[in-house]
């Protein structure tokens, strides 16, 4: 198999929050295929030891029997700053130097905005948004010093665009591309590059209750150039390429992964 060396990410190490499952398992598994050694995190490590034994048998190595990557986990609350510290400072010293962070970790909570509670706001920001500075932060005073890595916060469509019941979530997710540039503005000096990844209406957990909603489904799929829902495996690309040499002088931007949905009206 040939790549562009441009592309080539093998031998780099990756840590990819909330990865035991839906989106950010997928870009754990994109990775450990590309030859990183990955950390998957999420807050539950009967989980985790689950989504990295589903990783055990990939890799660049497997299939000739030379052995798969390495992956291993790292269970933390992304939302907790004590926890966030000693969580990245535990994976440098057990697993190696960070050379990628992905903050994927998030939630979502649907709710007419005049019901929507303090507890539940407060919530769903230090989910979406202060996840991503916290983690950020962190791998960042140890990439600043290293003078080189990569972080991709995954955005949203509704970075963009928003629809009733779900203000919060784009407040978050709105504020995360701003966070995004704000990164790129203070960390390209010391050969950072810091992007976002905004997938569309992509298929899991996450947004189960839409997709079995035949008429909100048949909506996105009418709404969507490409005519569908998108997969999670749609959007392993566009990270391994924001994670790559490729992406070497591309910072502060958001790329996004949903079907054409936010070109059209
Ligand atoms: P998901 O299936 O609900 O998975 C969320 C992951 O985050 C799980 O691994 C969860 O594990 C982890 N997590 C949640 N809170 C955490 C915390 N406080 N600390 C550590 N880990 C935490 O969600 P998804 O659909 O894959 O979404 C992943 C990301 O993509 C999110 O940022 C989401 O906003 C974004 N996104 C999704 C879509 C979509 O259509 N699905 C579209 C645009 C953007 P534990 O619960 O075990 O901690």
């Amino acid at each position: 198999m040939t790549t562009h060396p441009l592309f080539d990410i093998a031998g780099r190490t990756a840590l990819v929050t909330g990865s035991s499952r839906g989106i950010g398992h997928a870009f754990a598994r994109g990775l450990v295929e590309a030859g990183c050694t990955v950390v998957l995190n999420g807050r539950d490590p009967q989980a985790l030891e689950k989504a990295a034994a589903e990783l055990g048998g990939v890799g660049p190595g497997a299939a000739s029997g030379a052995g798969a990557a390495e992956v291993h986990t790292a269970a933390f609350d992304v939302t907790d700053g004590p926890a966030v510290a000693a969580g990245i400072a535990d994976v440098e010293e057990r697993v190696g130097p960070l050379d990628i962070l992905v903050n994927n970790a998030g939630m979502q909570n649907r709710a007419p905005l005049l019901e929507f509670t303090d507890d539940a706001w407060r919530q769903i920001l230090d989910t979406n948004l202060t996840s991503a500075f916290l983690v950020g932060r962190e791998a960042a005073r140890r990439m600043t010093a290293r003078g080189h890595g990569k972080i991709v916060n995954i955005c949203s469509l509704q970075s963009e665009v928003v629809r009733p019941g779900i203000a919060p979530y784009a407040a978050t997710k709105g504020a995360l591309k701003m966070l995004t540039k704000g990164m790129c503005a203070d960390w390209g000096r010391y050969g950072i590059q810091v992007n976002g990844l905004g997938p569309g209406y992509i298929e899991t957990e996450l947004t189960r209750p839409l997709v079995e909603d035949e008429e909100f489904s048949a909506w996105v799929r009418g709404r969507t150039p490409a005519g569908r829902w998108g997969r999670t495996e749609d959007l392993i690309g566009a990270l391994l390429y924001l994670a790559s040499p490729a992406a070497d002088f591309v910072s502060g931007q958001v790329l996004y992964v949903d079907g054409g949905m936010t070109s059209v009206l």
